[in-house]
């Protein structure tokens, strides 16, 4: 497992399918926001998130909003329709908070993965909670 790379690659969030998460049996999947969740500039939850996660917790997979933005009130706002958890000003590559969400929701590392668009924070921060990381690519508005 190379620190430099992330243990698996995706165009977008969407492309992660819960079928996947479960065969590799992963149970709790920490996210980013900006630019792997959201465009910066989306204000609201896209519908494809919102179908996205609801299939995920379909599949019985748990979805923690892992960001280091420091907006609370935007991240809380954005993240109460699709119902989620998330935690502010993270730290990443810091792996405190990637951590402190498998203790407080009592997964596993090898039950963990983290799903972020960025190797210096995300994918790191991953490979510091010995936890499975996949990278999608920056994401981009769709026209
Ligand atoms: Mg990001």
């Amino acid at each position: 497992m190379s620190i430099f790379r992330a243990d698996r690659k995706f165009e977008r969030f969407e492309d992660v399918k819960p079928d996947f998460l479960k065969k590799q049996g992963i149970k709790l999947l920490l996210c980013d926001l900006d630019n792997t969740l959201r465009l910066h500039s989306e204000k609201e939850p896209a519908e494809e998130l919102a179908k996205w996660i609801k299939e995920c917790k379909k599949a019985g997979i748990k979805i923690v909003v892992i960001s280091n933005n420091g907006r609370k009130k935007m991240m809380q706002k954005f993240c109460e329709p699709i119902d989620v958890p998330c935690v502010w000003w993270a730290k990443k590559p810091m792996s405190t908070k990637l951590t402190g969400a498998m203790d407080k929701y009592k997964f596993r590392p090898e039950e963990t993965a983290m799903l972020g668009d960025k190797w210096s924070t995300d994918v790191l921060a991953a490979k510091f909670a010995k936890i499975r990381s996949y990278k999608v690519e920056h994401r981009k508005k769709i026209v």
